[in-house]
């Protein structure tokens, strides 16, 4: 699969010598393919840190060692220790290069130790030849079988951190799996690893589509500068009682005159009279019925731009909210015998199935909701470099259509299953499962549409780099149906 045996055949090379050229071509078979057609075989070998051996030069042994002879013993002086040692303590690289097997294991060990594994050089002066997976481990593991698994694990990390269809879980914190993409897989896919975590291949974010991974940049970028703008501007203003708008206060004072002429309190929000010394107002007191005048959130904020954020803003935080809120509750369900102690008798592993089934598709809908927040805004604002649309309003109207008819289905859907924790009883369950169904299957529509909607209408307009997963009515692809680092130990490790 990695085309370690395709190169050794087409090579005639061993499967270190293969992998070698593979790691040094960051994984990919083509690339070593490309560069065997520009450079020769020769040239590819010795950049690569492989020996190139002529072909009729292949196999050579212990009989070319240096060996002196002393009666009937045969003996080796290394040239690393100085010491002479016997002849079957002796390894020798491809290289030519002999050495003790006491010093080779010192220096692997070193070399492990320091986090080198993927080149390990020889130890010869000015010899760049790298040793062999093989012999490193056959050595190390004589010595410690502990310092093996390190090399493995470390030979491991760097094939995940070289391969561009391989990365880490970015689980937090980190479960510390590996995913393998297959080669039919798009890089532009969403994966579920073995804990749970759900993410984009592509950018590493949760999966987020159908946002593109730039678009959810440039999002996650603006919320962060306008935290700090709310968060000032809650601290700094308060909402005109009269017109909704947000009011700066410049002095001390704390009876405050809007533009439109209404007078307010700035220490209750409430609307005063024109009188300076607010002799017809008093809110000293704290009173539990106390209306609360302020709105929680600024009606008409000053900039236009910056209201046309809060509005998406307001809604992408919603749902996330919800999202959160529901995933808890997926998961209470799961473990809890709440639907089994309102409906004990009939079925109940069928019965409860439909319910999980029912949040499963709400959990998957609403984070598609979700990110059509921030994608609209940029697809349909003029911050996002790139971006040549023409004619918006149409292609806007279509959209939000779509979002809508989504955005009606979600809150239905959850409005059905919410009623599993609290309010249904035996006789409504057959309704209730009912209105489910139906409104899942609706609700695939729905995404489906919202995917087909972005992906053939809009996103051709922000130039052929931008793309979003593939809809998968199930979710992302679970990892260990692609391909998990397990796997690939046993596959390829011996
Ligand atoms: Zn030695
Ligand atoms: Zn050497
Ligand atoms: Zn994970
Ligand atoms: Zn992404
Ligand atoms: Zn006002
Ligand atoms: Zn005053
Ligand atoms: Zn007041």
């Amino acid at each position: 699969m990695l085309g370690l045996n395709k190169l050794m055949k087409i090579l005639a090379i061993k499967e270190s010598q293969a992998r070698l050229l593979l790691m040094h071509h960051r994984w990919n078979v083509e690339r070593v393919f490309d560069a065997l057609d520009r450079k020769g075989k020769e040239r590819l070998f010795t950049e690569s840190g492989l020996t190139y051996v002529k072909d009729d030069l292949i196999g050579f042994n212990l009989n070319q060692l240096p060996l002196q002879c002393e009666g009937d013993r045969f003996s080796f002086l290394c040239n690393v220790c100085f010491e002479e040692v016997d002849a079957k303590e002796v390894t020798g690289m491809e290289c030519g290069h002999y050495f003790c097997n006491c010093c080779w294991t010192e220096h692997f060990i070193t070399s492990i130790d320091n986090g080198y594994a993927r080149r390990i050089r020889c130890m010869a002066i000015q010899c760049s030849y790298i040793c062999d997976y093989q012999t490193v481990c056959l050595l190390v593991s004589a010595r410690n079988p502990l310092i093996t698994a390190r090399f493995e694990r470390l030979l491991m990390e760097s094939f995940i951190d070289d391969n561009d269809r391989a990365c880490w879980c970015p689980s937090n914190p980190p479960c510390g799996r590996a995913i393998l993409l297959g080669s039919q897989c798009d890089p532009f896919c969403e994966v579920e690893c073995m804990c749970g975590t759900q993410f984009c291949f592509n950018c590493l974010s949760d999966a987020h589509s159908p946002c593109t991974c730039r678009i959810l940049g440039m999002w996650v970028k603006r919320c962060e500068v306008e935290k700090q703008n709310i968060v000032w501007i809650d601290a700094n203003t308060k909402v005109c009682p009269g017109c909704g708008n947000a009011v700066l206060k410049a002095g001390g004072c704390n009876h405050m005159t809007c533009r439109c002429g209404q007078t307010f309190c700035w220490l209750c929000g409430g609307p005063t009279g024109k009188s300076h010394f607010m002799r017809d107002h008093s809110c000293n007191r704290f009173t539990t019925e106390q209306k609360k005048p302020r709105k929680d959130t600024l009606q008409k904020p000053t900039r236009q731009d910056f209201s046309r954020y809060i509005h998406y803003c307001n809604r992408y935080r919603s749902h996330t909210d919800s999202l959160e809120k529901e995933t808890l509750r997926q998961q209470s369900l799961q473990t809890s015998s709440l639907f089994l102690s309102i409906h004990p008798t009939d079925r109940p592993n069928s019965d409860k199935n439909w319910v999980l089934t029912g949040f499963e598709k709400l959990l998957l809908s609403r984070r598609v909701l979700t990110y059509t927040y921030p994608f609209a805004f940029y697809m349909f604002g003029d911050e996002l470099p790139g971006n040549d649309m023409k004619n918006k309003g149409s292609r806007q109207d279509l959209f939000e259509d779509q979002q809508q008819q989504l955005e009606c289905c979600v809150e239905k859907l959850a409005m059905e299953l919410e009623k599993f924790f609290d309010q249904i009883t035996p006789g409504e369950v057959a309704e209730v499962r009912f209105r489910v169904v139906s409104l899942s299957r609706l609700l695939d529509n729905c995404c489906r549409n919202m995917y087909e909607c972005i992906q053939e209408e809009l996103l051709p307009y922000l130039g052929p780099t931008e793309n979003i997963a593939q809809y998968k009515a199930s979710g992302p692809d679970k990892a260990k149906e692609i391909n998990c680092v397990a796997r690939f130990q046993s596959n390829n490790m011996h």
